[in-house]
């Protein structure tokens, strides 16, 4: 069996046909899911679908993309939420400097605070990054090193989509980080295959990071957990391993970090 570690199922995307997306997946063996929010309202969202389905699990935080919906009132309210049975991880959190939507220091400011909540609350964490790789890997390892009780039977988190260098993979697998990989492995200019390659599957997740990063061959379309099976096979074609090792390490590493059944 899959889990799906990253896909935002609360999107209007999904409105219309949810029940049908989740059990398209499960018929891929895609079994359960992880719903980053982006702010405390789809927090909300990602929370009520944790309710209505047993394999759906919730995570909250403020994406860097989405600050302007930050302010103290409303991370009070996030921070009550990670206290819900079904929210599993502190995320998506991150640095985007891509985008560059808020000032890079406000964005760093912000990223510090909430993990500091997960380290206070020993909660993973769901990482994103655009051109910011080495700065966020800088600031989380700072905190793995500053508090090493944080989650220390588990793992601290996740850099999801990762785009970073074996190199940068090497330092957050030293500091109890896991990556993960989308759909974009699949293309052909894809500079992720050849970091696998050197970095093999052992700290690795699958995500589809839905409804974006849809993979060959449905690029365009709108993406959804049930094509998790085609990332997986890509990948297990990149390091040689059957489509069975890759789904075993990869479930083993989702459950060891978010605490799933
Ligand atoms: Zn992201
Ligand atoms: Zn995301």
């Amino acid at each position: 069996m899959f889990i799906d570690t990253h896909c935002h199922l609360f999107y209007e995307d999904y409105q219309q046909d949810i029940a049908e997306v989740i059990a398209r997946a499960q018929s891929a063996d895609v079994q359960m899911f992880v719903v980053p929010a982006t702010n405390h309202e789809t927090a909300q969202q990602a929370i009520a679908l944790a309710e209505k389905y047993p394999s759906v699990f919730a995570a909250v935080g403020f994406h860097p993309l989405d600050l302007e919906h930050f302010n103290e009132e409303n991370f009070k309210k996030i921070e009550a939420l990670m206290s819900h049975p079904k929210v599993v991880a502190v995320g998506e959190i991150g640095i985007d400097y891509f985008y560059d939507r808020s000032p890079r220091d406000m964005q760093k400011e912000i990223f510090k605070r909430q993990i500091e909540i997960a380290v206070k609350k020993d909660m993973p964490i769901i990482v994103h990054t655009r051109d910011s790789v080495d700065d966020a890997i800088e600031i989380a390892v700072h905190y793995a090193k500053a508090h090493p009780a944080w989650k220390q039977n588990g793992k601290r988190g996740v850099f999801h989509c990762f785009t970073g260098d074996p190199p940068q993979a090497k330092i957050l697998f030293e500091n109890n980080f896991l990556i993960s990989y989308p759909g974009p492995i699949t293309f052909k200019k894809s500079t992720m295959p050849e970091t696998l390659k050197q970095i093999g599957i052992e700290n690795i997740m699958l995500e589809t990071d839905s409804p974006y990063l849809t993979p060959v061959p449905h690029r365009g379309k709108r993406n959804e957990p049930s094509s998790i099976p085609l990332i997986a096979q890509k990948i297990a074609e990149i390091v040689g391993a059957s489509v069975d090792e890759v789904a075993n390490t990869t479930t083993r590493n989702a459950r060891l970090l978010f605490q799933l059944p």
